[in-house]
């Protein structure tokens, strides 16, 4: 069988973003399956809105994500270049091809000349389909204008009428009635080659045989076979891939949140937990799996069955999987992935001790269940460093008013006040012995206790909270962390303000 080759080929005008990113994998899924080759083109022929930092960052989200190209800029290969702004002799050539035989000829109307046509076409029926007015200016007469200083584009001549029908892989025949196909542009006049005709040029001398996009480029792809048609080319089989869409069902856009592969990695999402979901939108793998890794992805991909339908970008269903990778690092590389998150939010120091990395290892054991990505962490670890019982809600505050809480809290700051490195065994200690000393029990025994400690009457349970502050306490921190005695001796100190405990219970 022939050697399947595709491509992805992105124009460097923005970020790389899901949509375009899940082609791209579409691509590479495919290549790596069928053990053919990916091609990596960069289509920069817009000048003005082509930058070679977008290129570069679209090299980087592509290859964070995990989809490395056999061919392409800095790969090589023997059908380069593989950037189209260094291939414009190569389109000339073609160009001059297709005026020789008269598949195509040049246009002379200017901007203005067309929208006035554009607008008589949409009064008068609807559709603004340009009229051929220079199709038959003879070849002679078109030289001469051009010697004399005209400007032109080139357009290809097309039939006009009939229906010209193609077999999508994803979406069965699809038909197009070419009456409503005016002769597109292949050429600007700026010499600058069009995206419909550069794309065939370069599809059929890189010997792609399957061109695998989005659905958005559906109605280019007739006039792509109009321009294989006039060159007498074979055009490789086409495969259209819905649009990514939001939950309300419009077009995926920053209003749904990130969108941007670049934002997901700065969010903490884990490359190979972006790249699972992108795989499912659109395919569904057999047995209902969901959490794959690319190479099981790979054994897996049918390009038979990727589905039509829109595919619904779910941020929950994203995280759900980030979630279900995450579980398999180790606790050392998610503190790894945590850290620069930490770092930013100045919870943790620049430079990092063994002791701060042991801390952060529990702090992930911990937390890693809370956390749909690793930008979630400070927020959540925030709750360790927050000790304010001013700030509690009135609720809380009136829990701490009991006759049962002002005891219970009181004694146990006599009792930690003596304890050098509490932990929780003493803790369940010293709980037994106010048990005993003030006959409190149960809720009332406890929560006045979780709330002195935590400012809040729910939360982490307190064999995970105590070791946590007190190893915490005991760090440099940028933001210095209360171990258990200072909290107590806080609270007691607001219960006091408020009235809740009298002065001398407290002296211990
Ligand atoms: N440069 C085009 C784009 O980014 C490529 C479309 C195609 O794959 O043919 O949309």
């Amino acid at each position: 069988m022939k050697n399947i080759r595709v491509r992805f080929a992105p124009s460097p005008t923005g970020f790389l973003h899901v949509g375009n990113a899940r082609t791209a994998l579409f691509n590479w899924l495919f290549a790596r399956q069928q053990k053919g080759t990916f091609v990596l083109r960069i289509e920069d022929t817009d000048i003005e809105r082509s930058a070679l930092e977008y290129e570069e960052k679209l090299k980087e989200d592509l290859l964070w994500l995990g989809l490395d190209w056999d061919e392409g800029p800095d790969a090589g290969g023997a059908f380069g270049p593989y950037r189209q702004s260094l291939r414009l002799d190569i389109y000339k050539d073609y160009t001059h091809k297709l005026l020789d035989s008269g598949k195509a000829y040049r246009c002379f109307c200017t901007t203005e000349d067309l929208e006035t046509e554009r607008k008589e076409a949409q009064a008068k029926s609807g559709v603004a389909i340009y009229s051929g007015k220079c199709a038959n200016i003879s070849a002679t007469e078109a030289l001469q204008r051009i010697q004399d200083g005209e400007k032109a584009s080139v357009r290809l001549r097309t039939p006009g009428r009939g229906a010209l029908a193609f077999p999508d892989l994803v979406r069965g025949e699809l038909k197009f009635d070419l009456s409503l196909i005016g002769d597109p542009i292949i050429v600007r006049s700026t010499g600058h080659p069009a995206y419909n005709f550069a794309v065939v040029v370069d599809d059929s001398l890189m010997e792609i045989t399957h061109v695998i996009r989005g659905e958005d480029h559906i109605s280019n792809t007739p006039r792509q076979i109009l321009v294989y048609q006039a060159l007498s080319l074979v055009p490789p089989h086409f495969a259209h891939l819905s649009m990514v869409m939001g939950r309300d069902g419009t077009r995926l856009s920053k209003r749904h949140g990130a969108t941007a592969v670049d934002q997901f990695q700065k969010d903490g999402v884990l490359s190979p937990a972006l790249f699972n979901y992108l795989a499912l939108l659109g395919w569904a793998p057999p047995e209902d799996q969901e959490v794959l890794s690319p190479e099981e992805m790979i054994g897996l991909f049918d390009l038979k069955k990727v589905s039509r339908s829109a595919a619904i970008f779910d941020y929950d269903k994203l995280y759900w999987i980030n979630r279900q990778h995450t579980k398999t690092l180790s606790v050392r590389q998610m503190a790894e992935m945590a850290f620069p998150h930490m770092k930013s939010a100045e919870l943790l120091p620049d430079i990092m001790t063994e002791a701060h990395w042991d801390w952060l290892e529990k702090v992930m054991e911990v937390f890693i269940e809370r956390v749909d990505r690793f930008a979630d962490f400070p927020l959540q670890v925030d709750s360790l460093f927050r000790y304010s019982p001013v700030e509690m809600d009135e609720e809380t505050k009136k829990e701490m008013e009991g006759d049962c809480a002002s005891r219970v809290v009181s004694l146990f700051g006599q009792k930690i006040a003596n304890i050098e490195h509490f932990d929780y065994a003493q803790f369940v200690t010293i709980t037994q012995e106010i048990k005993q000393d003030t006959g409190c029990k149960g809720k009332d025994l406890y929560h006045p206790l979780r709330i002195a400690l935590t400012t809040r009457s729910s939360g982490l349970d307190l064999d995970k909270f105590i070791p946590l502050v007190e190893e915490g306490a005991r760090l440099d921190l940028p933001r210095s962390l209360k171990n258990c005695c200072q909290r107590i001796y806080e609270m007691l100190g607001y219960l006091q303000q408020r009235g809740s405990i009298q002065n001398e219970e407290t002296e211990s």
